[in-house]
């Protein structure tokens, strides 16, 4: 018999668990099952759609190195999963189906019944935990529930840390040819949105592992002082690769120790830094199967549910179109909608404007993000926003709210980064692309701020004041 490897968001033949597991069993064949309907239902857009595509045929390319057939199937909804997955069984005769969980709800409940179908088939069908170090339910706090606060999860995380859980797993060997060939990859089809030039983003292991090794030889030192600087590339920009299972946390943090005289947590303060900013990776993996109300836009705080988040479509497009006339915010929209990445500080000061300046609702700017992102992934996403929003785990509290004018001096002093995306502000002294005077606006066709800050910040505070404390 064969076995059936079902490939999600784990698009890699290196250190992947289940593929691992299921070629100790005998000969393998992959699935992949292309569901755009329900993805873009849940807000995806082209920019990764598109990447996840390119991600599968590279896939699909070193799969055949193996003599591993991929097959593709199309479905309309994650419902059609259990029967398509087990007509593909019998078709190629496998007895058995491997994948690796994805935590988010809807991906959980769909697991779970492709679980079910199998059983009632008697067929095995077995999950395992690979894109994380510890299960969601693993690390709990004293009481036995999941941590809602990052930093005691991250003390339990490394506490408990052992090398078994880091251990990579070999890509299995060649095996022999079977006769299942592999079928070819439809094409995707048009979508409403064409997606960014995939030059900027090269799908597949190959260009993740050079992505890492980069980054640690050129920037992973300095992360710790570079990481907050968007003009300056101080960080690893893995982040979509790490979505979509191209390269996993396994690796990054087996470069880490091998460059850190085996240290994690101590040693050089930039890679320490990182491996902090993979541990909030897991962190909020746990927190969307630890709290599925967050997966159904419910705020994690749940007294925050009553803010009174205003209607205001001119400013949302403002905000979505990079023309607030707060040049670090706009910089930072226009950047996202450019290249389907924006730098991790800009993504703080944008949510915070977007969720406090102009008090609109986190999950308008959750759903713009999705749509934009090619490293959008659920629970870093939810997390972040609802952090910003502070509704979330570690929620900021409400009062400490960026001034985007101070956040562009501090984190961008020479003005580069606005020169970069705001070429109508380059001409400008450094010092004053910040905050240009509105006779300097008007010459270059720069808008008027939207909100003025203190005002907005009155405003979001007086909001957040009315709320009933959680009880
Ligand atoms: P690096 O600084 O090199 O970090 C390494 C890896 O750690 C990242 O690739 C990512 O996988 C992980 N990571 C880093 N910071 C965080 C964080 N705060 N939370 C969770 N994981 C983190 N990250 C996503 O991967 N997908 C998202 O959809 C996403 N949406 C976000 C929305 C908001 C409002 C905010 C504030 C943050 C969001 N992040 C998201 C987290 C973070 O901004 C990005 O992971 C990071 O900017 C990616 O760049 P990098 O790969 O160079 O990160």
């Amino acid at each position: 018999a064969t076995t059936l490897v079902w490939f999600r968001s784990d698009l890699r033949i290196h250190d992947n668990t289940a593929l691992a597991a299921a070629a100790r069993r005998g000969p393998v064949v992959a699935v992949f099952l292309r569901c755009l309907p329900q993805w873009r239902e849940h807000g995806h857009g082209a920019n990764q759609l598109d990447f996840r595509q390119r991600g599968v045929v590279a896939l699909a390319e070193a799969l055949a190195g193996l003599n591993i057939p991929l097959l593709h199937r199309d479905i309309e909804r994650f419902d059609e999963a259990p029967a398509t997955l087990i007509a593909l069984a019998r078709e190629t005769g496998a007895d058995a189906l491997h994948f690796n969980h994805e935590y988010p709800l809807d991906e959980a409940r769909r697991d779970a019944r492709v679980m079910e179908a199998f059983r009632a088939a008697g067929l095995e069908a077995c999950g395992h935990h690979d894109a994380v170090a510890f299960a969601p339910g693993e690390l709990l706090t004293g009481k036995g529930d999941y941590y809602g606060v990052f930093t005691p999860f991250a003390r339990a995380w490394h506490r408990a840390l052992t090398p078994e859980r880091l251990a990579l797993r070999d890509a299995p060997p060649p095996q022999p040819a079977l006769d299942i060939a592999a079928e070819p990859i439809p094409d995707l089809p048009p979508l409403e949105e064409r997606p960014i030039d995939g030059r900027r983003w090269p799908a597949g292991e190959g260009p993740a592992g050079d992505r890492l090794e980069r980054f640690l030889r050129f920037r992973a030192r300095h992360y710790a002082g570079q990481r907050d600087f968007p003009a300056v590339r101080g960080t690893s920009e893995l982040s979509p690769y790490l979505a979509l299972g191209m390269i996993s946390h396994r690796q990054c943090l087996q470069a880490v120790l091998a460059e850190n005289d085996g240290a994690l947590a101590e040693g050089d303060a930039g890679l320490a830094a990182w491996v902090n900013e993979l541990v909030w990776r897991e962190f909020y993996r746990h927190v969307a199967a630890g709290f599925p109300r967050v997966c159904r836009h419910r705020a994690f705080q749940p007294h925050t549910e009553a803010l009174p988040w205003r209607d205001d479509e001119p400013g949302f497009l403002a905000w979505c179109e990079g023309r607030t006339g707060y040049p670090l915010v706009d910089a930072a929209m226009r950047q996202l909608v450019a290249t389907g990445w924006m730098h991790n500080r800009l993504r703080m000061v944008t949510a915070m404007f977007l969720t406090k300046h102009l008090l609109i609702d986190w999950r308008r700017g959750e759903a713009f993000f999705l749509r934009h992102l090619v490293d959008g992934e659920f629970a870093a996403n939810n997390g972040g926003w609802q952090w910003a929003a502070s509704t979330g785990t570690d929620a900021a509290p409400y009062f400490r709210i960026f001034n985007p004018t101070t956040q562009s001096r501090r984190f961008d002093p020479e003005g580069r980064f606005l020169a970069e995306w705001l070429p109508e502000l380059a001409d400008l002294p450094a010092k004053a692309r910040h905050a240009p005077s509105p006779e300097q606006r008007r010459r270059l066709g720069y808008p008027a701020p939207i909100v003025e800050h203190k005002a907005a910040r009155a405003r979001a505070l007086e909001a957040f004041q009315g709320l009933k404390p959680a009880s």
